[in-house]
C-alpha cells in the first residue's frame, strides 16, 4: 500500500485532468447555504413595464420573504398560498423555479390550468427570466427550434430539467420524475386530466419517490370547495397580520373593517379607525392558526396588504360590483370581487338578506306545560333518513298554519338491520298528552326517500301503510322554482336481491309524492318572521330535552334565498349556508307537506278534542278505505 502511494505521488499530473478534477471539485462541492429569498435578492431581476420591474429587493414585500423561505425549508414538503391577484404570487414562483435550476438543480414540473396557458407562461415568464438573468442564461442553452434541450415546454440545465404542462393534458403530466411540483392556479384546473384522473393527483405522482419532494400550489380561490381552500385548511393555515398603530395588537387585513369614508380599516380590539398609510407602515408577521402542521405551510393573503394597491381602489371596486349586483342581480362581479381581491372563498348566501336570526328564534322560545300546548289540532311527524340516524320531528299544527315544534330527536342505529326501524314505528306510535291528560297521536307523518337507503325506505313505507297507517314517502325537488309543494305522485318499485345476490328483482311497488320543496321553504321563511301568534306563527319551546336548542335554529336558518342571474334569467334560488345542517328545515317542510296532504277540516279536529276524543286513535279502528277526498276529519 504504502508503495503504491509513493509511487502515485511522484506521477505527473496532466493539465487537462487537474483541470477536470478542479471543475468535478466545484461541482460537487456544497453550495453555500441559501434560500430562495437570498438568492432572489443577490440575482433576481423582475420583467420591465410593471410596477415591480428592476432588481428584486426582498425587503421591498416583505410577506413574499416567508412564503418563499417555507419553500427550501427541508421541514417543510407542501406550500400553499391562497391569495388576491395582485399581491406577487408569480414572482414567487418565478424566484422558486430560477432557484431550483441555478443554486440547488433539480427536475420541476410546472402546472398552469391548460396546455396552452403553460405554453404562454412559458413565452412570456420563464423565457425572459432566464434571458434577463445572467447565472441561468449560462445555464440553459439558447432557445432553437432544433434543439430539444430548451423547448417552449421543456428546459434542461446541468442537474435537471424543468418541463412546463397543462392541468388538462394528461399525457403532460405524466412519464418523467419530478422533484419540485409548482401548481399554479389550481382552482381553475379541471376535475379531470382529459379523462385520466385529478390533475393535482396525477402531476404529485411524478414526485412520490423523492424523499425530499416538494408540492407548491398556489391560486386565487373560488367557493369553498375549491381546491386551494382545502389545501390551505390542512396547512398551518397562516395569515399576514398587521400591528395596530393604536393598541399594538396583531390582526389579518379584513376588507369588513373598511371605512369607505375615510379609506382606512377599523381595529378588531380597540376599534380605533386608522388610515391605510398607518397600517402600512406597521409591523407585520405571519401568524398561524396551526403552528404544528410543520410539513405543510399554508398561507392567506388579500390585496389590503399588497404594496401596489391603493384601498381607495378596492373600495371603488367593490361599490361598482354591488352596484352590478343590485340592478342586475348578477352576482358575478362580486364574486369575483371577494375571490380575485380579498383572496377569500365566495360564499353564496352572503348576497342573502337576514331575515331572523337563531338569537330571534331562541328568545322567543316559550315554555310548554305539556307535550302538547293548548291550541294544537293536529300532529305530523317527518322523518329525515341519514346514514347511521333518523332524524324526526313531530310538529302540532292548528288552522292557518299556526304550527307547534313537539318534539325533535335523533334514533340512532345501523339502517340495514330491522331494529332501529322498528323503534322508528315504535316512536311514531307515541301518544302526546295536553296539560288536562288528553291524548293525541300522530295522525300521518312523511319520510324521505332520497338518501342511501331508498329501497329500504320504500319497503317500509308498504309495510306501515299494510298496517293502516298514514305513511308518505317523500322525495324532495329543489332548484326547480314555480312547483307547488304537493307536485305531483310517483309509482316506485320496490326490489330485492335474487337468490345469487347478482341481480335485483323487482317484488313490489308503492307511490310516492314528489315534493317542489322551494315552495315550502318560502312559506316557512316567511313564517318564521311573524311576531304575532296566530295565522303561520311558529311556536317553538324551550324546555330542556325537547330538541329545539341553537343548532337546531341555526339548521332552520340554514338556507337563504337570493336573485341570481342564471343563463341570463334572474331566478330566486336558494343556497345553503356554509358549514349548516339543514335537516331542521327539511323536516319542517316534509311536516308541513303532511299537513297539507291531510287538509284537515279544522273545525271538525277542534269540536273532537274539545270533547277530550282523541280522533287518532280512531281514524285507525273506522276508516278502511285507502284514500279519502274528505280530508282528515274523524
Ligand atoms: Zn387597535
Amino acid at each position: 500500500m504504502k508503495k503504491v502511494r509513493n509511487k502515485k505521488k511522484n506521477e505527473k499530473v496532466a493539465y487537462h485532468t487537474l483541470h477536470f478534477i478542479c471543475s468535478l471539485t466545484r461541482a460537487l462541492r456544497p453550495k453555500e447555504k441559501m434560500s430562495v429569498s437570498d438568492w432572489a435578492d443577490k440575482h433576481m431581476v423582475l420583467p420591465g413595464g410593471s410596477n415591480k420591474a428592476g432588481k428584486f429587493r426582498s425587503d421591498s414585500v416583505p410577506y413574499q420573504k416567508e412564503i418563499m423561505n417555507a419553500i427550501t425549508d427541508s421541514a417543510v414538503t407542501e406550500v400553499t398560498v391562497m391569495s388576491s391577484a395582485q399581491i406577487g404570487k408569480t414572482t414567487i414562483v418565478l424566484c422558486g423555479i430560477a432557484y431550483y435550476i441555478e443554486h440547488e438543480p433539480s427536475t420541476q414540473l410546472l402546472v398552469l390550468p391548460t396546455l396552452s396557458l403553460g405554453e404562454k407562461f412559458s413565452k412570456t415568464r420563464l423565457a425572459p427570466m432566464i434571458r434577463d438573468i445572467p447565472v441561468l442564461r449560462d445555464k440553459i442553452a439558447p432557445a432553437k427550434s432544433k434543439d430539444s434541450d430548451n423547448t417552449i415546454l421543456f428546459k434542461q440545465y446541468a442537474g435537471g430539467y424543468i418541463v412546463v404542462s397543462g392541468a388538462n393534458s394528461a399525457a403532460s403530466l405524466s412519464s418523467m420524475p419530478i422533484r419540485v411540483v409548482w401548481m399554479d392556479e389550481v382552482d381553475r384546473f379541471p376535475a379531470s386530466a382529459g379523462g385520466e384522473g385529478d390533475p393535482v393527483t396525477l402531476a404529485q405522482k411524478r414526485a412520490t419517490t423523492f424523499w425530499n419532494k416538494k408540492y407548491i400550489k398556489t391560486s386565487t380561490p373560488t367557493t369553498e370547495n375549491g381546491r386551494i381552500n382545502k389545501e390551505y385548511l390542512k396547512g398551518t393555515q397562516e395569515e399576514w397580520c398587521v400591528q395596530c398603530p393604536c393598541c399594538g395588537m396583531y390582526q389579518p387585513y379584513s376588507f369588513k373593517r373598511v371605512d369607505f369614508n375615510i379609506v382606512g380599516m377599523k381595529c378588531e380590539y380597540c376599534e380605533e379607525v386608522i388610515e391605510e398609510k398607518y397600517w402600512k407602515e406597521s409591523e407585520h408577521m405571519w401568524i398561524a392558526a396551526h403552528p404544528e402542521r410543520k410539513n405543510k405551510r399554508s398561507f392567506h393573503l388579500n390585496a389590503m396588504a399588497s404594496p401596489w394597491v391603493a384601498w381607495s381602489d378596492i373600495i371603488d371596486e367593490f361599490q361598482s360590483a354591488m352596484d352590478e349586483f343590485k340592478t342586475y342581480h348578477d352576482t358575478e362581479r362580486l364574486q369575483a370581487f371577494v375571490n380575485t381581491t380579498l383572496g377569500e372563498t365566495w360564499k353564496e348566501d352572503e348576497v342573502a338578506e337576514e331575515s331572523t336570526t337563531e338569537d330571534k328564534l331562541l328568545e322567543r322560545a316559550e315554555h310548554y306545560k305539556a307535550e302538547i300546548p293548548e291550541g294544537v289540532l293536529l300532529l305530523t311527524a317527518a322523518v329525515d333518513v341519514q346514514n347511521n340516524r333518523f332524524e324526526v320531528e313531530v310538529k302540532g299544527w292548528a288552522r292557518d298554519y299556526e304550527s307547534w315544534g313537539i318534539h325533535k330527536t335523533e334514533i340512532y342505529g345501523n339502517l340495514e338491520t330491522s331494529q332501529v326501524w322498528n323503534e322508528l314505528e315504535e316512536y311514531l306510535e307515541t301518544t302526546f298528552c295536553f296539560e288536562d291528560g288528553r291524548e293525541l297521536n300522530i295522525a300521518a307523518f312523511a319520510i324521505d326517500t332520497g338518501g342511501n337507503h331508498t329501497n329500504r325506505v320504500y319497503k317500509w313505507i308498504k309495510a306501515m301503510k299494510k298496517k293502516g297507517k298514514k305513511a308518505y314517502g317523500i322525495k324532495g325537488y329543489a332548484g326547480k322554482p314555480g312547483i307547488p309543494l304537493l307536485y305531483k305522485r310517483s309509482k316506485v318499485e320496490i326490489k330485492e336481491k335474487s337468490r345469487d345476490g347478482k341481480r335485483d328483482i323487482v317484488v313490489d311497488s308503492t307511490t310516492i309524492w314528489i315534493l317542489g320543496v322551494d315552495a315550502g321553504k318560502e312559506n316557512i321563511t316567511n313564517w318564521l318572521t311573524i311576531e304575532e301568534k296566530g295565522e303561520g306563527y311558529c311556536h317553538f319551546p324551550n324546555n330542556v330535552g325537547k330538541g329545539y336548542d341553537r343548532e337546531y335554529y341555526k339548521g332552520l336558518l340554514s338556507e337563504k334565498k337570493i336573485k341570481k342571474k342564471v343563463r341570463d334569467v334572474i331566478k330566486d334560488v336558494w343556497v345553503k349556508k356554509s358549514g349548516a345542517r339543514n335537516e331542521p328545515l327539511d323536516l319542517f317542510n316534509y311536516n308541513l307537506a303532511v299537513c297539507e296532504l291531510l287538509r284537515p277540516v279544522w273545525s271538525d279536529l277542534e269540536l273532537k278534542i274539545s270533547k277530550g276524543i282523541n280522533y287518532t286513535k280512531a281514524v285507525k279502528k273506522v276508516r278502511k278505505q285507502r284514500k279519502s277526498t274528505k280530508g282528515l276529519s274523524i
